[in-house]
């Protein structure tokens, strides 16, 4: 497959129109290189990584031949150079084809976004910053070269996803790096990825462990004291493999750090919108779960009934319910992602807040309103609806922005200042 032969693919209609959504041409062109990409290849092989629970590998193939690997990997490195937004917008097409791939992606861009155009608004020492150049360049000609795939595993099972608590896993200087030991459940893209970007504590001699030493290192899948344990047999995402990772005693030296030291904390206090990565894939979702039903309703899906359904009024109410709900949902992550930045205003923080959780919340909501208005031939497994209503399922309950978290801190920095207290 070349990106000529996909260029002969009648595509979907875009998520965010180019001229209606103001998109920049090298967006637009991301954009519809997803859709070509997702309708393609992703679509047709998405139900078998579903069924067997087995991760996209050949999706990731493919995204490497046609560039999407190098999304966030800046130009002079050899990548497309996309910023957030780009990045958002296309991640969001993937979603409509196969939520696994969707998510996974995120796990790996982010190595290049968080080591690449978020580290460029941080402070650094000048030391610091020409160590970390001449590191992520290894980083990058890795993935652009050999295609090799970041996963991003922070979930330990306790309160430091969720970034109240250090991580629990550490990282212990020795001579020439860094010494790993510690258990991150979740790990999406287990057994796949060639690097895992973890995220671990810093732990110095004599004193306890801070969020502010938070260090992210890339840790080679097939390093020694690298193991993957545990089964994978969940209700949604199952492409995603998120098995359990163990890392005992491992080595990685100096260059491995994905951020200097400090950076990672700061970039989470700086730079919040970082943790809206995972919304775009259930933004796709909640896309596909719509155009499925206009497409059932007309008719349009071969063997399920004579039918064309779109006459009765109860299905026009219900597909005018889900296009209000998908506009308002698709409106404000627009406005959110396009907000991203360094030290975003207090409003910026809060809509980006109530953007995750609204696309969290709207995905799985559409998708069952999405069955509940095609009936009951829709949940086949033969069609791609009941996958997407279980795929969908998973948004809420992603550390460290789950719909809970977003409603909680919505509620408390909307109504105190920081340092406000009633005492
Ligand atoms: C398909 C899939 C793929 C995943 N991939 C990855 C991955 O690649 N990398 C990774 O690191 N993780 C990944 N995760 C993990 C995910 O981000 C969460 O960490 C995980 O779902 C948490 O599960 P838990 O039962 O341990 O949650 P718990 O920590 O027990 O939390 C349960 C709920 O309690 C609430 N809660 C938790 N902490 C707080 C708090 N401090 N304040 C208020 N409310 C709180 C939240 O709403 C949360 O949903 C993945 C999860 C799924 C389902």
């Amino acid at each position: 497959m070349n990106v000529i032969d996909l260029d002969q693919i009648d595509t979907d209609a875009p998520l965010f129109d180019p001229a209606a959504f103001r998109l920049g041409d090298e967006e637009a062109e991301l954009n519809a290189l997803a859709r070509r990409i997702g309708k393609a290849k992703f679509a047709p092989r998405a139900a078998t990584y579903d069924r067997e629970a087995i991760f996209p590998t050949e999706n990731y193939r493919d995204m490497h031949e046609v560039g999407l690997l190098g999304i966030a990997v800046p130009k002079e490195h050899g990548g497309s150079g996309a910023g957030f937004r780009s990045y958002a917008t296309t991640a969001a097409e993937i979603g409509r084809y196969c939520g696994a791939t969707a998510l996974t992606w995120n796990m790996h861009v982010c190595s290049c976004l968080w080591s690449g155009p978020l580290s460029d608004d941080l402070e650094m020492t000048e030391e610091q910053r020409a160590n970390h150049l001449r590191r992520r360049a290894t980083h990058y000609t890795r993935i652009i070269d050999d295609g090799a795939i970041y996963a991003q595993p922070f979930s330990e099972g306790g309160a430091a996803a969720a970034g109240v608590i250090p991580f629990s896993t550490s990282a212990k200087r020795v001579d020439g790096g860094w010494l790993i030991n510690g258990k991150k459940i979740f790990a999406s893209l287990s057994g796949s990825a060639d690097y895992y970007g973890v995220l671990c504590g810093e732990m110095k001699p004599g004193e306890r462990p801070s969020r502010r030493d938070t260090m992210y290192i890339a840790v080679p899948g097939n390093a020694e004291g690298v193991e993957v344990v545990g089964d994978w047999d969940p209700l949604g995402m199952r492409g995603t493999v998120s098995r359990t990772l163990l890392l005992k005693d491992v080595f990685v030296d100096d260059d491995a750090a994905l951020m200097p030291r400090g950076v990672y904390y700061q970039a989470a206090s700086r730079w919040p919108h970082m943790f809206m990565t995972l919304s775009p894939t259930y933004l796709g979702l909640a896309q596909a779960a719509f155009d499925f039903t206009v497409k059932y309703l007309r008719g349009e899906i071969p063997n399920t009934g004579p039918e064309k359904r779109r006459k009765f009024p109860t299905k026009q109410h219900a597909i005018a319910d889900m296009f209000v709900m998908l506009q308002q949902t698709k409106a404000l992550w627009f406005q959110a992602v396009s907000e991203a930045r360094a030290d975003p205003s207090k409003e910026q923080v809060l809509r980006a807040y109530a953007a995750q959780y609204t696309v969290m919340e709207n995905a799985n909501e559409l998708a069952q309103l999405a069955i509940r208005t095609c009936g009951g031939q829709s949940m086949l497994k033969t069609l791609p609806l009941e996958r997407i209503y279980r795929d969908s399922r998973c948004g809420s309950l992603m550390l460290p922005w789950t719909a809970e978290i977003c409603l909680d801190r919505i509620g408390r920095e909307a109504l105190y200042e920081p340092g406000e207290t009633d005492d």
